[in-house]
This record gives structure tokens, C-alpha cells and sequence, in this order.
């Protein structure tokens, strides 16, 4: 199924957006566009942008607005996102909300709709532990992870009620089963007319 939908989840670290988040794409056939895992590929491959972002990761701060802003907007541009996409990990901030209206409207588009994943601070960092042993990735130390979820609590947080005031934030539960949070997702989406998901 293709979609013209375009959508932001958004969710403490923990919260399980990302696993959602493809869940909800592949459904919509629309792609994926995670900031955190362009920055870890370009990491991987070692490029010019993965070097100068290394620190900044491990550390869990943000990587400079207009830098993140011009990979996103690069990104969206490209031919697959023109009919729709799921944005993870973008916008982070009320600076990166202005960026992306400006970059949507030059074609005269908006997002759909936001959601939003609810996880109690408990949760997700159970969740966290979890990962950090069965994945090891180099930003879930307790530092960084504390850190992330401040920047979280501090920038991330705010954004949702500028999105709130356009009436697209879908809040969902995101305590309970895959299956069950999909089903959530699908209703909450479906009431906004987007695709049946499951
Ligand atoms: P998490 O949600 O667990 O923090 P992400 O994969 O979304 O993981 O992000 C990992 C890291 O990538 C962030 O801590 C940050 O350094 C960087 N990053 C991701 N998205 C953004 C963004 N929109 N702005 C700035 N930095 C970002």
C-alpha cells in the first residue's frame, strides 16, 4: 500500500520508536527517515560527516541544527520521500520545527500527523539497559543516556505542544505488546483517514 502520509513519531529514548516507526512505514509503504541511524551509517562508513559527528553522539548531545536540518532536507528531496515519509529523531527542537515547516511548505506540504509514543522515565530505562547489553551501542552508557533523556525532557518535549496546537499529535500508550502499540498506532491514524495498518 503507498501513501501520501507524512508523519513524525516522536517518544522518549526507550519509548520503542524506532521498532514502531518502521512497522508503521513498511505498512504505509512510505520510507523511513531516522537521523540517528544516517549519522550512525555515516559513522560506520567513516565519512566526513561521520567524523565530525562521533563525539557528539557518544557524548549524547545534538548535532548542530543546520547540519541535521540540510541532511534531512537533502534527504526528503530525494524521489521516494516525495509521496510521503516517517520522520524519527527529526525535528528534536523548536529551531529544527521551524526548519522542516520552511522546507515542507516550499512544496506545499505539512505533516499529517505526530506520534506521539508514551513510556514512562521507569520504562525506558529499563528498555535502555536492556539494549545496551544485547546491542552495545556506543551512546547507551548511563551518561549518555541520562544526558539524551534530558535533552529529551528539555528540547524534545516542548515541540510536541506546537504540534499539539495544530491538533496532529496522536498520543499513544507505549507500554504493551509490538502488536498491540501497532494496533494503536493504525486506529489513531486511520481516524485521520491515513491507511489501514494492520
Ligand atoms: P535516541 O532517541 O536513543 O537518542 P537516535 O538514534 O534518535 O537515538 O539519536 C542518536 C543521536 O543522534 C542523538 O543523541 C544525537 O546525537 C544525534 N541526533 C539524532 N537526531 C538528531 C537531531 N534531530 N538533531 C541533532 N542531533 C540528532
Amino acid at each position: 500500500m503507498t501513501s501520501t502520509a507524512r508523519l513524525l513519531i516522536v517518544g522518549p529514548q526507550g519509548s520503542g520508536k524506532g521498532t514502531q516507526g518502521v512497522r508503521v512505514a513498511e505498512a504505509l509503504g512510505i520510507p523511513v527517515v531516522s537521523t540517528g541511524d544516517i549519522f550512525r551509517a555515516n559513522i560506520k562508513e567513516g565519512t566526513d560527516l561521520g567524523k565530525k559527528v562521533t563525539a557528539i553522539l557518544d557524548a549524547g548531545d545534538l548535532v548542530p541544527d543546520e547540519l541535521t536540518s540540510e541532511i534531512v532536507r537533502d534527504r526528503l528531496s530525494q524521489d521516494d520521500a516525495a509521496s510521503g515519509f516517517l520522520l524519527d529523531g527529526y525535528p528534536r527542537n523548536t529551531v529544527q520545527v521551524g526548519h522542516l515547516d520552511a522546507f515542507l511548505a516550499d512544496s506545499d506540504a505539512a505533516l499529517d500527523a505526530v506520534i506521539l509514543l508514551d513510556v514512562p522515565r521507569e520504562e525506558s530505562l529499563e528498555r535502555l539497559r536492556l539494549r545496551a547489553t544485547e546491542q552495545g551501542r556506543s551512546d547507551d552508557t548511563d551518561e549518555a543516556i541520562a544526558h539524551r533523556l534530558d535533552i529529551y525532557e528539555n528540547e524534545t518535549a516542548p515541540i510536541i505542544s506546537v504540534y499539539e496546537q495544530r491538533g496532529i499529535v496522536d498520543r499513544i500508550d507505549g507500554v504493551g505488546s509490538l502488536d498491540d502499540i501497532t494496533a494503536r498506532i493504525s486506529t489513531a491514524l486511520a481516524a485521520r483517514g491515513i491507511g489501514q495498518l494492520v
